[in-house]
Order: C-alpha cells, then sequence, then structure tokens
C-alpha cells in the first residue's frame, strides 16, 4: 500500500548570536557545524572525549567551551539547540531523545529520520542565504541544486544586499509608500547596479541607486511586454520571457497559457484571463483586451501580455501592437516557440526534410468568419508541409478539398493534441481518413495538424509520450466504433 507522503518541513532561521548550542562529538563533521555555528554568533558547547586537531584550535576561541566527557542529558540545560555529530548511532539516538524530552531541536548529522531539526544546503552571498531543502528525501538533490544555484549567483547579488542594507532608511524615509519603493526596487534590481558591483565598481553603483531613489517619487509610465509563453511545457519558455514574467506587475494571459508557465511569474502579480472562450464575441473580447492593456500601463504598470506560442502567429499580437502604438505606450515582443515548431519536435516529425519537404506553410483552418479560403490548387501540390492551426473541426471539409485539388488520398497526417504537456496524443493515418480517425480518437483542441509526407515519420522518430495512434487503435476500442456507426 502506498503511503501519504509526509508535510513539508518548516524554514526557519535561528538568531544565535550569543545563544547556547551543545555539538556532541569532536570529528571532522562536528568541526564543519561548529565553524558555522561560531560564524552565526552562536556560543559553543562540544561534547566529546577526544577533538580532532582543528577543533581543538579552535576551542581556544573565546565562544566555544569543551566538555571532555561523554554526552549526558544534564549538558543540554540552557540550551537553545543540539546538534549530535557523532559517528556512534546509539550515542545520536541518546542526545535526540534527550531533546525530544525537553522539547529541544535537535539535529542529527545525516539522520534524517532522528532529527526533528535539518540543517539546509545553503549558497551565501553576503547578508543573503539561499537554503535548500529536501526533507531528507533526497540531500544529493538538494546538494546538486545548490551547486546550479552557487554558479547562477555570484558575488555581487551579496554585494548589492550589503549595499541596500546600508540605504534602508534612507529609501523608507524617501518613499514611504510600499507602491513606489515596490518600483524603486524593480528598477534598482533589473537596473545596472549589480552589473557595476560585479566589476567592483561600488561608488558607481551606490550613485545609480541613489538617482533612482531621487527619481522614484515621479510617476512611471507603464510598458507592455507581448510575450509567448511556448505550447505549455515551461522549459520551453525562453529565457527573457521568464525575466519578463519575474518583472510584471499584471499578466493577462490566455486561456492556452499552461499553469505551469504561469506559476513561474512573479508570485503576487496579478493574472487576468482574457482568453477568448468558444462561441463569445471574439472581437468584443479583442477591444476589451486593447482597452485594459492601455488602462494598466497609463497607470504605471508593468503588463505582460502572454499568449500561447508565439504571439505573431495566429495570435492577433500584431492587433494589439496597432493598439498600443496609437495610444502612446512603450512595447516590446518576446517571441515564443510555436505550436508547429513544438508539435513538430514533440510528435518527431521534422517539418522539412530533403526527401519529402522543401518548404512549410503555417495555415488556419478557421478563417475570420468561420470557413477559411487558401488556394488549395497550391496546398494539394506534394514535397511541402502543411501545418493547419485551430484545425480540430472542419477536418471533412479541408480532407474533401485537398484531395479534389490534387493531393493524393494516402498523403499522411498527424493531429497532435496537447503538444509538449504530458497529456500529448498523436493520431496519425492518411488523409482519406482524416476526419473519421480525429472522431475515433475524440481529438479535442488545442490540437495541430500536419499534412504532408513527413508526417508518417512521427510513427518512425517518436520519443516523447505514447506512440501515435493509428486506425488499428482504433479497431482495438468496439465501444468507441460502435459510438461512431
Ligand atoms: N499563437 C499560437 C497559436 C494560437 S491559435 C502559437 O503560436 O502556437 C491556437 C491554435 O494553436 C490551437 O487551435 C492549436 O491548433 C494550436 N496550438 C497551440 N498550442 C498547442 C499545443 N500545445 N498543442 C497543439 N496545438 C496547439
Amino acid at each position: 500500500m502506498q503511503t501519504a507522503p509526509p508535510p513539508p518541513l518548516f524554514p526557519l532561521f535561528l538568531d544565535l548570536r550569543g545563544r547556547r548550542v551543545l555539538v556532541v562529538g569532536g570529528g571532522a563533521v562536528a568541526a564543519r557545524k561548529i565553524a558555522a555555528l561560531l560564524e552565526a554568533g552562536a556560543t559553543v558547547q562540544v561534547v566529546a572525549n577526544a577533538l580532532e586537531p582543528g577543533l581543538a584550535a579552535l576551542v581556544s576561541h573565546r565562544h566555544i567551551t569543551h566538555l571532555a566527557t561523554t554526552f549526558a542529558p544534564t549538558q543540554l540545560e540552557g540550551a537553545w539547540l543540539v546538534i549530535a555529530a557523532t559517528d556512534d548511532a546509539g550515542v545520536n539516538r541518546a542526545v535526540a531523545d534527550a531533546a525530544q524530552a525537553r522539547q529541544m531541536w535537535a539535529n542529527v548529522v545525516d539522520d534524517a529520520a532522528l532529527a526533528s531539526a535539518q540543517l539546509p544546503a545553503r549558497v551565501q552571498r553576503g547578508p543573503l542565504q539561499i537554503a535548500i531543502s529536501s526533507g531528507g528525501a533526497s540531500p544529493m538533490l538538494a546538494r546538486h541544486l545548490r551547486e546550479q544555484l552557487e554558479l547562477q549567483f555570484d558575488d555581487a547579488v551579496g554585494a548589492l544586499a550589503q549595499l541596500l542594507s546600508q540605504l534602508r532608511g534612507r529609501i523608507r524615509n524617501r518613499l514611504p509608500d510600499l507602491s513606489a519603493r515596490r518600483t524603486f526596487f524593480r528598477r534598482v534590481l533589473t537596473g545596472p547596479a549589480q552589473a557595476l558591483l560585479r566589476r567592483g565598481q561600488a561608488a558607481a553603483a551606490q550613485h545609480v541607486i541613489e538617482a533612482e531613489l531621487d527619481a522614484g517619487a515621479r510617476h512611471v509610465q507603464g510598458s507592455v511586454a507581448l510575450v509567448g509563453a511556448g505550447p505549455g511545457d515551461p522549459g520551453l519558455l525562453t529565457l527573457r520571457a521568464l525575466r519578463v514574467l519575474n518583472d510584471a506587475d499584471v499578466i493577462l494571459h490566455d486561456r492556452l497559457v499552461s499553469a505551469e508557465v504561469l506559476a513561474l511569474a512573479r508570485r503576487d502579480a496579478e493574472r487576468i484571463e482574457v482568453g477568448k472562450h468558444i462561441g463569445g464575441d471574439h472581437d468584443a473580447t479583442q477591444a476589451r483586451i486593447h482597452a485594459l492593456m492601455i488602462e494598466l500601463a497609463n497607470a504605471g504598470k508593468r503588463v505582460v501580455r502572454l499568449k500561447g506560442g508565439d504571439p505573431f502567429v495566429f495570435g492577433r499580437g500584431g492587433e494589439e501592437l496597432q493598439a498600443l502604438r496609437a495610444a502612446g505606450i512603450g512595447y516590446e515582443v518576446v517571441p515564443g516557440i510555436t505550436a508547429a515548431v513544438a508539435c513538430a519536435a514533440y510528435a518527431g516529425i521534422p517539418l522539412t526534410h530533403r526527401a519529402h519537404a522543401q518548404s512549410l506553410r503555417i495555415l488556419t483552418a478557421q478563417g475570420k468568419s468561420g470557413a477559411t479560403e487558401h488556394d488549395w490548387t497550391a496546398l494539394a501540390k506534394p514535397q511541402q508541409t502543411l501545418a493547419f492551426y485551430m484545425g480540430v473541426t472542419g477536418l471533412s471539409a479541408l480532407r474533401d478539398k485537398l484531395i479534389a485539388h490534387g493531393c493524393a488520398a494516402s498523403t499522411p497526417f498527424a493531429l497532435i493534441e496537447h503538444g509538449s504537456r504530458p497529456q500529448q496524443r498523436v493520431v496519425a493515418g492518411s488523409l482519406a481518413e482524416l476526419p473519421e480517425l480525429a472522431r475515433l480518437h475524440a481529438v479535442l483542441a488545442p490540437a495541430l495538424l500536419i499534412i504532408g509526407e513527413v508526417a508518417a515519420l512521427a510513427t518512425q522518430l517518436h520519443w516523447f509520450g505514447a506512440p501515435p495512434l493509428t486506425a488499428a487503435d482504433a479497431r482495438c476500442q468496439p465501444p468507441l466504433l460502435a459510438h461512431a456507426a
């Protein structure tokens, strides 16, 4: 039987200045813990019959005393915290039990089950600390993350924290209003100060921050970032999109944007879904989106307009920029991985291939007023790949048009539903059976339709999720067939 995972540990940073901490054990591990405790200002009492040489040297430190004896529960008297760092499991357990009886927190090195308090892996930059815990699930994983963070944050972060700490009083006096302070910090944190500190130019960094402080009271004009969120897998977001999302005050997102992507945005950014619902009045919704973006930007907000895939591919991004330009609002565009590119990749379908396709067409199956008029004769030609967006309905008409204009009924297709997401499904077959197969497998939006010789490669090259579903799979499901008949 599966047991429920334990609840997460509660993280806490302790002020140990002048507080007594008992460490049981006198070896190298104890020495490492003691060094960290002393750094935090603790008064350390170490219990051990013998001390390793490095530790013995430390004992001359005025904040550390040595009890050259074995552990006894009375030694816990007056201590705020105890760390058991011996290699004797019996002693470690005795320490944990004695601490438990006194309702005192005990860390037992390398024994998460016995410990009531665990020490995190940590990254330290000046006054700034990042602590990581896996709750005992995998200390190696926590350590691995720590190494990644070590690379990601250089000493400039610590220097910046130090500088901001010095300026804290002035910042509060100058900008008593919380939202003004927030704007100031955002500008400072995304501005050049950190880069200056990295180059050792502390005075210049301070000057930049002070200038920002002087400007802080002035009204700041907001702006809009039109951002592509990609097809759903948060790993397919660009670094710039991530940065802009971390910086946003308000996020206006489409329904197509996945929850996993939204979860990466700044925690206290307001999220507003402005998606167009099926059957709704799309033009009215679009006009409301324009008005909302302009209103928010005029109120000084950093607005992110977040769209599935790429904002300029069937995303009405162009219309939104035109509205912003007309209103005199500043904007930037962050491209995203569009559905055709992502779905093809995650289905194992090369969009071009020297043997099969020398061009790619990006098309919509739905026009402005429903049915789409395409140059069907051109689309029916071989040696190309057609990628149809919004291609879940109207598949019979699509097939009939292509075949009527000379496209072979045997031309392969692949329909990719929820591409790049955990629930991705691929349905593959030949053009002749496209609408029937889509119905049999109950394909729903969002799905992308790829037509062309390359689509057949999905069967051979698929790597993500289940292999493509075919007519044979449909035949294995008699209730569905009966339903369709
Ligand atoms: N701007 C988006 C497209 C918006 S139109 C882009 O660049 O991808 C919406 C259509 O995109 C859907 O009907 C579907 O055809 C396609 N689409 C978007 N995300 C998809 C996904 N994860 N899997 C399959 N199709 C997707």
